[in-house]
């Protein structure tokens, strides 16, 4: 821990935000990064009444306060690999570049699944295909506290990431496999009652073009979904219906102006009913749900 004059840390704040507007960056990341890494809040942010304390205890030391910042400016990277963090849903979850950053708009599936889900027993499997952080399989154990979440990913890189969340949650009813999509889960055959995934949608040739903060630090593997985005969309379509219970949910996450497509994917599969298509709060086509028939 380290103490630091609230007038230096003051002064470093109105810079550090003078320099975010300078480059187009959000001059409340400055705020964040000050609450995560001290205990001071928005308020006392917001009515500067901190700079009444003589002393502010800081995790990291004005120094490599502005070398983090520095990283932020110059290398574009995003504020939540800044200071390891993220909140998301009710979850303070840690993230590093081995993940994708859980979003705003994600947290939604979650709710979709509890909303629509046709089976309630106490033996439920839920699965969250391409786990990442682990933020799904986390959403899905807090609102099915009786049920079994299976979270599986490639990266084992990731897979410590989300082990670390799940178990400072004390979430015990999740398990991380590591291995591409379902291949882990040769057991639960017939068994699963709701496959999540967020998977790589991203068609190859936009990556580049989205901001540098995803294109530059942000895991490939989690965005990237082949030509037209949907190559492993069309996978989960698939090979999900040799895992899924009837009645199960195929649930998945996807961009604007692939919702029609993968819709009409699942009829022609032949094993799914009553796809549909929900928007998230921005009102864009995001995510398509069908039933296992
Ligand atoms: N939503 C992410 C983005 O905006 C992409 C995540 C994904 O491909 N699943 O970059």
């Amino acid at each position: 821990m380290n103490s630091i004059s609230s007038q230096d840390l003051y002064s470093w704040y109105r810079q550090a935000k003078e320099m975010a507007i300078a480059n187009q960056i959000d001059p409340d990341e400055v705020d964040w990064l000050i609450k995560t890494i001290t205990n001071l809040d928005s308020l006392s942010l917001r009515l500067g009444t901190w700079q009444k304390q003589p002393q502010i205890n800081s995790a990291k030391s004005l120094s490599e306060l502005t070398k983090l910042w520095q990283q932020r400016l110059q290398e574009r990277l995003p504020v939540q690999y800044l200071v390891e963090t993220v909140f998301w849903r009710r979850f303070q979850l840690k993230v590093t570049p081995a993940v994708l950053i859980p979003r705003p708009e994600t947290e939604l599936i979650i709710d979709i699944a509890l909303a629509n889900s046709l089976i309630s027993s106490d033996q439920r499997h839920w699965v969250d295909l391409g786990t990442g952080s682990g933020a799904i399989a986390i959403g899905l154990a807090d609102v099915f506290p009786t049920a079994t979440v299976h979270g599986v990913d490639l990266s084992t890189d990731a897979l410590k990431i989300a082990q670390e969340n799940a178990s400072s949650l004390n979430l015990n009813n999740i398990h991380f496999y590591q291995g591409s999509w379902w291949s882990p889960l040769n057991a639960l055959q017939g068994k699963v009652t709701g496959m999540i995934s967020n998977p790589p949608y991203i068609p190859s040739l936009q990556i580049a073009q989205l901001q540098p903060e995803v294109a530059w630090h942000e895991p490939r593997l989690a965005l990237d979904g082949g030509d037209d985005g949907l190559d492993d969309i069309r996978y989960l379509i698939k090979t999900a219906p040799q895992y899924l219970v009837s009645g199960g949910i195929w649930l998945i996450e996807l961009m604007v102006g692939q919702a029609d497509t993968v819709v009409s994917l699942l009829i022609q599969q032949g094993e799914y009913y009553n796809p549909q298509i929900f928007a998230d709060l921005a009102g864009i086509e995001r995510f398509v749900l069908a039933y296992r028939r």
